[in-house]
């Protein structure tokens, strides 16, 4: 398992926090990934669209043997599994599962971008990860996620669980 990710996970459908709770264990029980790291959980206000619920969100680190491509197609099929459809981009989702780092890996494709173009944005990502990998530096910023949770400022909308 030579490879590390950064995976954020989100819900705001249903019982949230057992989304996200079912979404590591079905992860983790992958034989190629291993759990090496679990954020606290958050609650947090919707972006974007914002007439929803709020969110719960965390964030994993897990060594891996699978390319980013294949873990990307693992995630999606959990996604499929727990029943999400796609109906709304930032709509209602019962789990989200985007890639936020993979090694350090730079990945500009059709259906996948890594880092996830919005890691930097997020205080709902940044801050969770930051309890987990605050000394990572983003491949591309070459800033620790340290520094970008103190460049975003103001942490409103985001509490733990
Ligand atoms: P979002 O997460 O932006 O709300 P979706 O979860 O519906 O939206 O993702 C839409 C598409 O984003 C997926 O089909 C996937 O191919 C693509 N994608 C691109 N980069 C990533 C990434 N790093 N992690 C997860 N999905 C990604
Ligand atoms: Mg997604």
């Amino acid at each position: 398992m030579e490879n590390v990710a950064f995976i954020g996970i989100g819900s705001n459908v249903g019982d949230k926090i057992e989304n996200c709770r079912r979404a590591i264990t079905e992860i983790g029980q992958c034989k190629e990934n291993h759990l090496v790291a679990q954020s606290s959980l958050y609650k947090t206000e919707p972006i974007g669209y914002t007439q929803q619920d709020w969110f719960i969100n965390c964030v994993i680190e897990i060594k891996t043997s699978f390319t980013a491509y294949q873990l990307l197609n693992v995630l999606e099929d959990i996604e499929i599994s727990m029943g999400r459809e796609r109906i709304l981009k930032w709509g209602p989702r019962i789990i989200d599962l985007d890639i936020l780092f993979f090694n350090d890996e730079i990945i500009r494709c059709e259906g996948l971008t890594i880092p996830h173009p919005e890691v930097q944005d997020r205080a709902f990502v940044l801050i969770p990860l930051c309890e987990i990998a605050g000394d990572y530096v983003h491949p591309l910023l070459k800033k620790s996620i340290a520094q970008l949770v103190t460049d975003l400022g103001n942490g409103g909308g985001i509490e733990k669980v």
